[in-house]
């Protein structure tokens, strides 16, 4: 494995000012030559969607990829919890340096201080920007706009749309994206996938892309790419992503030069509807909005877990002093909101130790009797109702929780047909977003000149963890404050470059490689189905490379994936006809990139020899089971340079520096 060094292009001088700095250095394009320039967005998800509104509305001519059938159904209209900002309404000592504080402690010290900053301080214009657009965020009595608390941190800075926060921002960002169809600014190419990066002389000129309709494969040139094309948690098969969600464009560019950094590091959720049989092929989020008032438990005692698996007892005969808060317990400064990371483990750790509640051991409650009970004493008593009666604080402290979370309340209902007001709900972890993706430098440009990331797609800003609420975030914030600069600088070389021709031997080239690819997908005379391969590499991920994972179970993960892509490749049945409409050679082409990628993804894991975050090596844990960084010698993003196959992937390192935080080990006790 050779090592090279990364730059990142930080710009030099104090923390608070680079991003102002950088603005001032770099080139600008003017309004006349943007009318001249040509930019492909591959995704018209929550970063693909503001980048593009943005870049339209700066003049440049944009065209825009989606594979569903309108911008509106991109996978971020998922995102329930909400978007933080250091905004400081609540006047609870929030300010940009907490919220990059609390970001780069959340991802354990892997992250870059100068991007982290920069989203901090854009954060509070994604809030005027939205609000501007009409977004209706959630509000106080008095008209201001609200915030609740989210993990990892000490302040109430996320801002909410009920349940739905995603799909509100998702809506204004498709009204902005909308006002530039109709002004022609931009041409809105849906149900296409991008099945290729086109490369002219070194720099990103195009895609290829398949109309998902007709079958089609078109060619589109552009003077520069955007990738904001979402996160490959989906290479677990089960997971809280969109279904479609996949790593085609993030892959088919890391095979034509740009790196892919940290493909380890996974978000796995604390609060999900826990797996139910094997029949799944999705699982549901709770929002971590729920931790801000439900409580976390287990029983105290084994023979009460065991009866409640067996259903003889019911967790609302448990006593108080039976119930095992253990987040509470364990993390009394941070509580039930420490970070999903903190959190996931603690879930396994006393499921794993037989304290688990549902059928397979494999749950955890989520209860709101407490947060129902204090907030129907305090209706009351605004309500000037003296000394209320057990039924009346329930029913008062129902319809406030209900105005709070009442969708997630009732998805929970739909899908485990058990009332959560009525009793605890139950939850499990469950893979929910990547931290890993293309690595970008300082203005989101990926090893590939004029192929920029943005979004989930991108290896972010988020380190070994995400913070919740903090994607949104850092998907608006690329879109519409850092991509809209940063790509004009690059751009500035190309004012008089002119159209670029799809007519040359390089877009000829990467057409047949894509038909040649799918001819072969399609030719196998096998026997198993797309999903009996996805299925197979989610189970060697989520036993090897999931939650947990050490040098045994990850040498065995990189065999075992590789078998299963050359199985793949003998053996898979791919039905219908290259040239229509056919979903089965869709998954077919996104599962056989996720065969490549699980491959990678187990061998940075392995060769990451400590625990940050996300990524916890069983052998690297400190006495009370936290995870143990190895400052010293893994303090830098690994990013890798496709070599041919993924086990020749060769390591590129970039150090991380810190000069405004101190490297601590993370508490949240
Ligand atoms: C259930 C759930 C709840 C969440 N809640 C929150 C929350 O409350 N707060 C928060 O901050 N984050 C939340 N997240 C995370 C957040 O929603 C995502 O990280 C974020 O929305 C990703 O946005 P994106 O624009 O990068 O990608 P996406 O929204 O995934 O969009 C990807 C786009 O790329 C397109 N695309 C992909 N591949 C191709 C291809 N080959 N060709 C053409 N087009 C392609 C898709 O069509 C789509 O338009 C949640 C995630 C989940 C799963």
């Amino acid at each position: 494995m050779i090592m090279g060094i990364l730059d990142s292009k930080s710009p030099t001088g104090p923390l608070a000012e680079k991003w102002t700095k950088h603005k001032n250095d770099i080139n600008l394009v003017n309004p006349a030559n943007k009318r001249n320039i040509d930019i492909i967005v591959v995704g018209t998800g929550l970063a693909g969607g503001s980048a593009a509104a943005t870049l339209a509305e700066l003049g440049y001519n944009v065209k825009t990829f989606c594979y569903q059938d309108s911008p509106r159904r991109a996978h971020s209209i998922a995102a329930q919890g909400g978007i933080n900002a250091a905004k400081n309404y609540q006047g609870d000592g929030d300010s940009n340096y907490r919220l990059f504080y609390d970001t780069i402690k959340g991802g354990d010290y892997r992250a870059r201080e100068a991007n982290v900053y920069r989203l901090a301080e854009v954060s509070g214009n994604i809030i005027d920007q939205c609000v501007a657009q009409g977004v209706p965020f959630a509000r106080e009595y008095g008209g201001l706009l609200d915030n609740r608390s989210f993990g990892g941190v000490l302040v109430s800075r996320t801002f909410y749309a009920k349940g739905q926060t995603g799909q509100q921002l998702l809506l204004g960002a498709y009204a902005a994206m909308n006002r530039q169809i109709h002004r022609g600014k931009i041409q809105s190419y849906t149900r296409h996938e991008m099945m290729d990066l086109v490369l002219v002389d070194g720099k990103a000129r195009g895609i290829i892309a398949r109309d998902l309709v007709s079958g089609e494969i078109e060619r589109h040139s552009a003077h520069a790419v955007v990738l904001a094309t979402g996160g490959y948690g989906n290479v677990f098969y089960l997971s809280t992503n969109a279904m479609g969600s996949n790593v085609m464009a993030a892959w088919r560019a890391h095979r034509k030069g740009a790196f892919f950094a940290n493909p380890c590091y996974t978000q796995i959720h604390p609060t999900c509807i826990p797996v139910s049989g094997d029949h799944q092929s999705k699982l549901t989020l709770m929002s971590e909005s729920l931790r801000n008032d439900g409580r976390i438990w287990v029983p105290k005692k084994l023979e009460d877990a065991v009866a409640v698996r067996e259903g003889r007892l019911k967790p609302v005969e448990i006593p108080e002093g039976d119930r095992d808060y253990y987040l509470e317990r364990r993390y009394p400064a941070f509580g039930n909101l420490v970070p999903r990371d903190v959190a996931s483990r603690a879930a396994k750790e006393r499921c794993d130790a037989g304290f688990g509640v549902n059928r397979t051991g494999e749950a955890v409650f989520l209860d709101f009797a407490s947060a129902i009970a204090r907030y129907g004493r305090e209706k009351a008593m605004i309500s000037g109702i003296a000394d209320p009666d057990p039924e009346t604080v329930t029913k008062l402290g129902e319809a406030v929780i209900e105005a709070k979370y009442g969708n997630l309340f009732q998805m929970y209902e739909k899908i485990v047909d058990e009332d959560p007001y009525k009793t605890p709900m139950m939850i499990y972890p469950a893979v929910h977003y990547t931290m890993g993706g293309l690595w970008v430098d300082y203005n989101l440009q990926t090893t590939i000149p004029g192929c920029y990331a943005a979004g989930e797609a991108n290896f972010s800003d988020h380190g070994a963890n995400r913070l919740g609420a903090s994607a949104l975030m850092q998907g608006l914030a690329d879109g519409y404050f850092v991509l809209p600069y940063t790509i004009g600088d690059y751009l500035s070389k190309d004012i008089r470059t002119g159209k670029i021709p799809t007519d040359s031997p390089e877009f000829e080239e990467a057409e047949n490689q894509v038909r040649g690819r799918m001819q072969k997908l399609m030719s196998g005379t096998g026997i198993h189905s797309v999903d009996h391969y996805h299925k197979k590499l989610g189970k060697i991920m989520w036993d090897k490379c999931g939650m947990a994972r050490n040098a045994k179970g990850l040498e065995e993960a990189i065999k075992e994936i590789a078998a299963l892509r050359k199985d793949f490749w003998e053996n898979v049945k791919v039905t219908g006809t290259l040239d229509s409409k056919n979903q089965e050679l869709e998954k077919a082409g996104r599962v056989a990139d996720f065969l490549e990628l699980g491959e990678l993804f187990a061998k940075d894991a392995l060769h990451r020899n400590e625990s940050c975050g996300g990524h916890f090596r069983e052998e690297y844990q400190t006495e009370d089971g936290e995870a143990l960084r190895d400052d010293d010698n893994f303090r830098y993003v690994g990013a890798w340079e496709y070599m041919g196959e993924p086990r020749d992937a060769k390591l590129h390192k970039e150090e991380l520096v810190f000069e405004n935080i101190e490297l601590k080990t993370r508490s949240y006790k």
